[in-house]
């Protein structure tokens, strides 16, 4: 853990006592973690802060305790609904008045919001970048009391982020309306430029930084290849990966609408309840499957990017890519979404060659300037540098964050069975000089038969060249791989040429360098693991243990989650907003037999305790 400017425990905020106690009150958490305790102090003590925690990491807490405890609505920005209803919804399972403000919300309920607003009589009003931008809004609000300004998802404001948003780039201008409410910026993504940018473009040049460590331990990361360009393959593997899995609910993760249908066709077929997710469908038919999702034990998610920001399911058991993402921090945030209850959880990306090149394509395609386009072409190859590598896989992408002291993390892939590498600095220069001594005009098949001097009825001008046949130390297959990594790492690239791919030299700076002699390059060996393989899984996520329970724990755990799905369905919000498995494990281990026995168990707040404490009770009777 480290933070910038960090001032000692003695400068923590005279409040906190009060603080710790409404968190223990309300969320039934025993007390801060991380760096929660110093956050909750800057704003309690009205100055502005910014706290880049990772995902899981409790960011709401951050700024929900100081919203309750100063005078006056905290005001909350935050990107999408599917957020912000997750999170008014559980506060007001919490017993917090909390409200929001989006395009869903009836005109009548919006004339109560802002009446209740008025009187102060809420404590959290969430709201959308646009809709503050829009008409009376900001108007509205001068006439209330803020007890500070949140603004969720803060990297969304920085075209160094993976995930700009111009919506964001006004909420500099909340300064000048409301210079005397403090505000605090979160984000779970954000490398050291990124947050330079948050910070000039919000106007919190004087906010303390406050970053936490990326480390994940519970989850568990792999990264495999992809069998060459098999898409029938690819999907026989998620199916299996899935299958091993049977009973724990899942997301897999794919790059397009159709890959997405395919995957969860193929995976239902399987005998598995799969459940296709994307932005094409609309508003009403994704939100139920959303809720089939939450609903439904061991449900698989199969969707694209469309899907994920704001869903806090806090027992997703596995995140599978059978596509990879754009960059590191799309990565790091969706593998995130597993395990947020702490308990061990696996992320599996597969990857292939024909992947970062449609990757590069895409953004080749997107209109964006010029320098944003280079910085996320970066952020492409960073991450297939990392998925191709032969390094711990979290250590890499902390550092990459800016963690330079991330250690091994003992339990991914690489930590687990570490790869043997060969030095392939000088197959590197050759390969890289055939391509650009052909011209730049061939695919890889043609160039390795180049190489290895393997061309059929090849004519004088090719034999005459320099590197024909010059690659007599590697077989086809290690030429294969020398030629995927170097793709992988960004110094060749693959030009689709409307399905007859051809190679061409990459960053023509990292090129220089490997010529040189001044850049590494290691290849695994033997790469190009199967990826359907039977081999045991280190730690492979329990399901919280449940099927390690004796007997009679099991049967009061499964008796507390059917009526947990009564009073769920019932109120038509998702099961682990009542409680979440993990709370109801510690129910069925400790079986209270009173109230205030029941008060005292990690997630039982007041507010829960009045509202389902007789219920979850007469629940454990029943399984007696
Ligand atoms: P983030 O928004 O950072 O991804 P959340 O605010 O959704 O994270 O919190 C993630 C999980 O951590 C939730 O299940 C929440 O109940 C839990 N949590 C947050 N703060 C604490 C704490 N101090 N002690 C125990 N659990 C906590
Ligand atoms: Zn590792």
């Amino acid at each position: 853990m480290f933070s910038a400017n960090r001032r000692a425990k003695a400068d923590l905020s005279p409040r906190l006592p009060e603080a710790r106690k409404l968190l223990k009150r309300v969320w039934g958490h025993g007390d801060f973690r991380g760096l929660q305790a110093e956050v909750v102090s800057e704003i309690l003590d009205g100055r502005d802060v910014m706290a880049v925690l990772p995902t899981g990491g409790g960011k709401s807490v951050c700024y929900q305790v100081p919203a309750i405890l100063r005078p006056g609505v905290g005001l909350v920005v935050s990107p999408l609904i599917a957020l912000m209803t997750d999170q008014v919804e559980a506060l007001k399972q919490q017993g917090v008045a909390a409200a929001r403000l989006d395009s869903g919300v009836s005109m009548d309920e919006r004339s109560a919001i802002w009446r209740a607003a008025r009187n102060g009589e809420l404590d959290l009003l969430y709201v959308s970048p646009e809709g503050l931008a829009a008409g009376s809004m900001l108007e509205r609000l001068a006439d209330i009391e803020l007890s500070l300004i949140a603004i969720d998802e803060a990297h969304c404001v920085s075209q160094w982020g993976h995930d700009f948003r111009p919506d964001y780039r006004s909420l500099g201008r909340l300064v000048e309306f409301f210079p005397h409410v403090p505000r605090i910026a979160v984000t779970a993504t954000a490398d050291a430029r990124t947050r330079d940018d948050i910070l000039a473009s919000l106007r919190l040049e004087g906010a303390r930084v406050f970053v936490d460590s990326f480390a994940r331990p519970n989850l568990q990361l792999s990264a495999e290849r992809k069998i060459n360009g098999s898409r029938a393959r690819t999907d026989a593997a998620v199916v299996e990966l899935v299958r091993e899995r049977r009973g724990k609910s899942g997301v897999v993760y794919c790059g397009s609408r159709d890959g997405c249908e395919r995957v969860a066709q193929t995976l239902r077929d399987a005998g598995t309840n799969a459940i296709a997710y994307h932005a094409g469908f609309d508003a009403k038919e994704r939100d139920q499957r959303l809720e089939r999702f939450l609903a439904e034990d061991g449900a698989v998610m199969v969707a694209t990017i469309a899907f994920g920001m704001g869903v806090d399911k806090p027992d997703v058991r596995f995140v599978i890519h059978a596509d990879p993402p754009g960059s590191l921090e799309a990565y790091w945030q969706e593998i995130g979404r597993a395990g947020r209850d702490g308990e061990p959880a696996e992320g599996i990306t597969l990857y292939g060659p024909s992947d970062i090149a449609w990757s590069l394509r895409r953004l080749e395609g997107r209109p964006m300037a010029e320098e944003v386009k280079q910085v996320q072409t970066r952020k492409v190859r960073q991450l297939f540098a990392m998925l191709d590598g032969a390094a711990c896989r979290p250590q890499a992408v902390r550092r990459y964050f800016g963690e330079q002291d991330a250690q091994p993390c003992g339990v991914c892939d690489i930590c687990g069975d570490p790869p043997a590498t060969f030095d392939a600095v000088i197959p590197a220069q050759k390969a890289l000089a055939a391509v650009q001594r052909m011209g730049e005009r061939y695919g890889k098949n043609r160039i390795i038969d180049h190489l290895t001097g393997r061309t059929k009825d090849v004519q004088p001008w090719e034999s005459q060249i320099s590197t024909w046949g010059i690659g007599t130390e590697l077989s086809v297959n290690g030429w294969r791989d020398v030629l995927d990594h170097l793709l992988f790492e960004g110094l060749l690239v693959e030009d689709p040429n409307e399905g007859m791919p051809i190679v061409r030299l990459g960053d023509p700076e990292a090129v220089r360098a490997v010529y040189r002699g001044e850049r590494a390059v290691q290849v695994r060996k033997p790469p190009a693991r199967v990826v359907v393989e039977d081999r045991p899984r280190r730690n492979a996520g329990r399901n919280l243990a449940v099927e390690a329970l004796d007997t009679d724990v099991r049967a009061r755990f499964e008796s507390l989650r059917n009526w947990r799905r009564d009073r769920a369905s019932e109120q038509r919000v998702p099961p682990y907003v009542i409680f979440q498995d993990k709370t109801l494990v510690e129910i069925a281990l400790s079986e209270p037999r009173s109230l205030s026995e029941l008060g005292r168990i990690a997630g039982v707040g007041a507010g829960k305790l009045e509202r389902y404490g007789k219920g979850v009770l007469d629940a454990l009777q029943s399984a007696a």
